[in-house]
């Protein structure tokens, strides 16, 4: 198969699933028409198992969720339990069920990087973004600021997809075709120093450019018109880029001075996974609204949350009070199962000190797969607790990325996607976007599981730059 580098083609049997009737997210129509499905039957700690019995380690845990692994016995005893009391009752008009009242108040206990004042559950972290902006709309208009609405995100931020929150996020493919991103969506820099610093420039000085430039925007389209700024600590699927020193401290000081709200949207980073409980507690981020998701429920079902400070619960109070009423929400808002996994995750966490677990095993992850910089197709790896990056690029510079037309079918760079499918071949799976490669396992990982991760992506490397140079001598 000449689409090898981009397919699950290594997958021989799906089970009839080939051409299969899913119009399937982030899928390009030919990967379902001319290629096997990679059907995923089982999971079972950190590894999955394919309907052909193949096992792979989920070096990605899911989509960066599960963070207890595939088979936690307790996950599914709380969601029994749950379902044999109440599957269900919703939480408008002030009903609601003990479960997401309680998820709410112990949500509010482990956040600490300042003080919060209430949760609102949504379902995912798209709607829970969405939430966000009409929040921030809801809280100026309440304040007799109705010009205050633009939001600023970032260059290469991935904030979900429905129509706000792919208009937050800062990735072309999400906007392309789509009519995206909506008019009151400014884009600032993305925050890699690697990528865009000046010759001689240090973090410190790439930081404060990048403050003075979302500082002019601000004043180019007056502060009058900026509602809020919206940043992952750490960002995912951009690429797994760390901001550099002093970044959040000088951005936060620039919306401070033009009373602009900070969304820190904590999807990924949320619940341990960088080391520290949030993101906002490692970088120093005192947010206004926060999202969490993913990890939450360990993805066993969906639910995310959306945290507001006190100064924005209360307009947001006064206000519903006038109006009669805060009209937003969803019918799973609260969900009761959800919320009761959620709770029973919060307690493993506490009981089995996950914390302490991610910062065990991480400077075994983050070392040993670090200590493959030196290879020649690497331009960086990057990464923190248990999420790392890995950057494919040639002559070890930011400026020289594999020709894409190597790739020959898709409009896209391709050697992430061959990385990829050399894991997936090894029995990993990792995440690939563009020349990008993420990996976040879950927190139970054991340090034999790191070997494992290290030793197939060593593999996976060696056959990557066997075909980097199959390739340039091909193209000399
Ligand atoms: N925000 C961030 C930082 C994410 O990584 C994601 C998903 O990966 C989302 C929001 C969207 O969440 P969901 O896919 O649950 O809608």
């Amino acid at each position: 198969d000449s689409r090898v580098p981009y397919s699950t083609a290594t997958i021989k049997q799906s089970k009839g699933y080939k051409g299969h009737d899913m119009l399937a997210p982030f899928t390009a129509g030919w990967q379902t028409t001319e290629t096997e499905p990679l059907v995923i039957e089982k999971s079972e700690g950190s590894y999955v198992y394919d309907v052909n019995g193949k096992k792979y380690l989920d070096a990605l845990a899911g989509l960066w969720c599960t963070i207890l692994g595939g088979n936690e016995p307790r996950l599914v005893a709380a969601a029994t339990a749950q379902l044999n009391t109440l599957p269900f009752y919703h939480s408008f008009w002030n009903r609601s069920t003990k479960p997401s009242l309680d998820l709410a108040k112990e949500l509010l206990e482990i956040f600490t990087a300042r003080k919060m004042a209430k949760v609102f559950f949504t379902n995912g972290g798209s709607d829970a973004n969405d939430t966000q902006v009409k929040l921030v709309w809801y809280y100026n208009n309440a304040l007799g600021r109705p010009n205050k609405k633009k939001i600023i995100a970032r260059a290469k931020s991935y904030h979900g997809s429905t129509l706000i929150a792919a208009s937050l996020s800062g990735l072309p493919a999400l906007h392309q075709q789509f009519d995206l991103p909506a008019p009151f969506v400014l884009h600032t820099d993305c925050p890699h120093y690697w990528r865009f610093h000046l010759p001689g420039e240090t973090e410190e000085d790439y930081s404060t450019r990048l403050a003075n430039n979302l500082e002019s925007l601000i004043l180019r389209e007056g502060p009058e018109t900026i509602g809020a700024f919206i940043a992952e600590p750490v960002m995912g699927a951009g690429g797994v880029i760390l901001p550099p020193n002093t970044y959040f401290e000088k951005i936060q000081a620039v919306l401070k001075k033009y009373d602009i709200l900070f969304i820190a949207d904590e999807v990924i980073c949320g619940f341990g996974r960088l080391g520290t409980m949030f993101g906002c507690d490692k970088y120093n981020i005192k947010p206004d609204l926060v999202t969490v998701a993913k990890a939450l429920s360990s993805a066993y079902l969906p639910i995310a949350a959306v945290y507001v400070s006190p100064e924005v619960a209360e307009v947001v109070y006064s206000q519903s009070n006038k109006l009669g009423t805060f009209s937003h929400g969803f019918t799973y808002s609260g969900h009761p199962v959800s919320c009761a996994v959620a709770i029973e995750v919060l307690k493993i966490f506490k009981e089995r000190n996950l914390l302490q677990q991610v910062n065990n095993i991480s400077p075994m992850f983050q070392d040993g797969l670090k200590a493959f910089s030196d290879s020649p197709i690497i331009g960086e790896i990057r990464g923190t607790g248990l999420v790392l990056g890995t950057e494919f690029t040639d002559n070890k510079s930011p400026n020289d990325p594999f020709p894409p037309e190597w790739g020959k079918f898709l409009p896209t760079f391709w050697i992430g996607s061959y990385f990829g499918a050399q894991c997936v071949k090894h029995g990993m799976f990792v995440r690939v976007s563009g020349d990008n490669v993420a990996m976040a396992p879950p927190f139970i990982l054991s340090p034999q599981e790191v070997d494992e991760i290290i030793s197939i992506y060593g593999k996976a490397l060696k056959d990557t730059e066997e075909r980097v140079q199959e390739l340039k001598s091909q193209h000399k």
